[in-house]
């Protein structure tokens, strides 16, 4: 292949190229655990039988050969198929010891799915001296980016950034030509949307003269794009150098990784928040939460239109349930209760509240006021004929109105809680609509 043109290349050039290049090639037979090695060359030569069993290929390779006490389980498990970490096509570079040698060497290995198969093509090569040295870098930087993805000093007066120097980490990771103005309009493409604003307004060379005396610190998490363009949670930090010299305005700025605790920080919020949120017995939003729907729903009427219809649904003589029957048996009705509702209201624009005790309110958003009496009607129906477990039937008065541009959450209120109570009046169990 000496010297061609690449017009002049063939495919059999291709497979001559990868014959005479990669160290090993195998297939391997997953179903049968099997592998057969088409092509073995160097370091593999030796330790590499033409056919065998897969998983002891693996283990040999990992264990055997290795003849040091180094585990790497979790790259080695991917390469067996029934810890199910691996599918598709794969690629990673390991470590491997040869016999008597302390100093690892670095073998990139690809794997190629034989498609409709269950079979694979295998490939493995031992990387030069000079890419171990790469390699062996990378590692050592993604264990510190790993908390500090990115740091760098920044003179404010210069308008300069540098790179810090940690040993380890490759001194181009910052460009020590840029601008700290130029970084700021360029890193800013990478921070999240909601977050674009405050970056700006914290990174502003004249906030931060103002706000950051010398020797303090500050910081705000943000969330900022990682390689794949996934945003994830970083914390930027800001910390300006000791001095006593006003118009020195050298800092350190540190981008950590905080992703991980981020999360699970705003799970433990959300799940703080929906207790907040919900009345404890029935699951349903509580007084506080559904007064503010009802007040939303109104605004959002005043604002573009929506049709909004409020109820309140108060069970008849539950006095008597908690009496004949105990509290307990009055509770689990309750909770009965409050599953009705939410059914009934699951295919519509509907929240639906308990207001106190025995009393429970829905609002219906965006409904014509003839659809909702005739569900306000159906679901007082189907109260009055589900069966109660230990109470059998219980009813329920209803009262029903709809919200009108110029209503205050009290004049919408005050009318639908005076349809339930004649409602009541007039004997209970029915739909009153004022
Ligand atoms: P009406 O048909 O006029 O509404 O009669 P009622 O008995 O339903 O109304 P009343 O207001 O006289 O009584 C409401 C009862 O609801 C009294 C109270 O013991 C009961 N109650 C309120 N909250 C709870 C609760 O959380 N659990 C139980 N088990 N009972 C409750
Ligand atoms: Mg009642
Ligand atoms: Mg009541």
């Amino acid at each position: 292949m000496a010297d061609k043109k690449i017009e002049e290349y063939t495919l059999e050039d291709a497979v001559e190229l990868l014959k005479t290049n990669v160290d090993t090639i195998i297939v391997i037979d997953s179903t049968n655990n099997t592998y057969r090695a088409l092509v073995r060359r160097g370091f593999f030569t030796n330790h590499l039988d033409e056919t065998g069993n897969y998983h002891d290929l693996i283990e040999k390779l990992w264990f055997h050969l290795a003849n040091s006490n180094e585990k790497v389980v979790g790259d080695y498990k991917s390469f067996v198929s029934y810890y199910g970490d691996f599918k598709g096509k794969y690629s990673r570079r390991l470590k491997l010891y040869k016999e008597g040698s302390t100093e690892p060497s670095i073998i990139q290995l690809n794997v190629y799915p034989i498609k409709g198969t269950d079979k694979y093509l295998f490939t493995m090569d031992e990387l030069a001296e000079e890419y171990k040295q790469e390699y062996m870098t990378s590692g050592k930087v993604n264990t510190i980016q790993n908390t500090y993805l990115f740091s760098m000093y920044v003179d404010l007066v210069q308008d300069t950034t540098g790179s810090i120097s940690v040993t380890e980490i490759s001194d181009d990771t910052v460009n020590a030509n840029l601008k700290y103005s130029e970084w700021r309009m360029m890193i800013v493409n990478a921070i999240g949307p909601e977050d674009k604003e405050q970056f700006l307004r914290v990174t502003d060379p004249e906030y931060l003269k103002a706000h950051l005396a010398p020797g303090r610190m500050t910081s705000f998490d943000c969330q900022m794009a990682n390689l794949e363009g996934k945003f994830i949670w970083v914390k930027l930090i800001f910390s300006r150098a000791e001095t006593t010299d006003e118009e020195d305005f050298r800092f350190v700025f540190l981008v950590q990784d905080i992703n991980e605790n981020s999360e699970e920080l705003f799970s433990t919020l959300k799940k703080y928040e929906h207790l907040a949120l919900t009345d404890s017995l029935t699951d349903i939003m509580n007084h506080g939460s559904i007064k503010t729907d009802i007040k939303n729903s109104i605004g959002l009427l005043n604002k573009d239109g929506t049709q909004v219809a409020l109820l309140m649904l108060d069970l008849d003589h539950f006095k008597n349930v908690n009496d004949k029957f105990g509290h307990a048996t009055g509770d689990a009705v309750l909770k009965h209760f409050a599953e009705l509702l939410k059914d009934c209201a699951v295919d519509s624009d509907a929240s639906v509240g308990r207001w106190g005790g025995e009393e429970f309110v829905v609002v219906c958003r965006g409904k014509q006021f003839e659809e909702v009496k005739e569900r306000a009607e159906k679901l007082r129906q189907m109260v009055e004929e589900s069966e109660f477990p230990e109470i059998g039937h219980i009813t329920c008065s209803i009262g029903l109105t709809e919200v009108k541009q110029g209503d205050t959450f009290e004049t919408a209120f005050n009318r639908m809680d005076r349809a339930m109570y004649l409602s009541k009046e007039n004997g209970r169990n029915r739909v009153t609509i004022l």
